[in-house]
């Protein structure tokens, strides 16, 4: 048996490729998930960036929404960025068209408001405080949700400007921002030492 753990990377829409290569660089095996078979195989899941309504769209043809709900609820660790962290939450607010919405999975207890600062600026970047690591995390936000409410059960583990953009819930970590296409593998690592403890 091999010492690394083995984390999917969702792959139906998004950076697929920048969180393969971030989780190889923190230790992990790092496989893509695109079917039932897939999803089975892995210790852990990070739901990529991208566009969560297509992402959504794509589970349900797919035929991954069901199983990606139940290894959630049966405790797999997960990470989520932006278009993750929409889908991981278990309520979203402007969450897109109907028949088109963006579905919820129910990962961790919050509510988030997707495209919320898409709504003022598409984009920006900037060093925020991260619970648990020493020094600030440099965080891209492109067109991102922000988290309105928060469960007792959810830590909340970094603000920008005012609002709530990463959370913890036990095993299960999501991010508004981006760290994937930054360089710096702190986030991952931490996900990495997360499904490691998990095992
Ligand atoms: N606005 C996108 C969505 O609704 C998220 C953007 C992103 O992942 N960068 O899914």
């Amino acid at each position: 048996m091999s010492a690394r753990v083995t984390i999917g990377v969702l792959a139906l829409q998004g950076d697929t490729r920048e969180h393969l290569a971030a989780l190889d660089a923190a230790g992990a095996e790092a496989v893509t998930v695109r079917r039932r078979s897939d999803l089975d195989a892995v210790d852990a899941l990070v739901i990529p960036g991208g566009e969560s309504t297509t992402m959504s769209h794509l589970l349900r043809e797919f035929e991954l929404l069901d199983p990606l709900r139940a290894r959630l609820a049966a405790g797999m660790p997960a990470y989520g960025s932006c278009a993750g962290m929409i889908l991981l939450a278990s309520e979203i607010l402007d969450a897109g068209a109907e028949g088109r919405a963006a579905v919820p999975l129910g990962g961790i207890d919050m509510t988030v408001r997707r495209n919320a600062f898409g709504r003022q600026v598409d984009s920006f970047e900037g060093d925020i405080e991260f619970e648990g690591l020493d020094a600030p995390v440099h965080a891209v936000f492109i067109r991102a949700p922000w988290v309105e409410r928060v469960g007792p059960g959810v830590q909340v583990l970094a603000r920008a400007a005012g609002h709530i953009v990463a959370v913890r819930q036990g095993a299960v970590l999501a991010t508004a921002f981006h760290p994937e296409i930054t360089g710096d593998r702190r986030v991952h690592e931490l996900f990495v030492d997360t499904v490691i403890s998990a095992r």
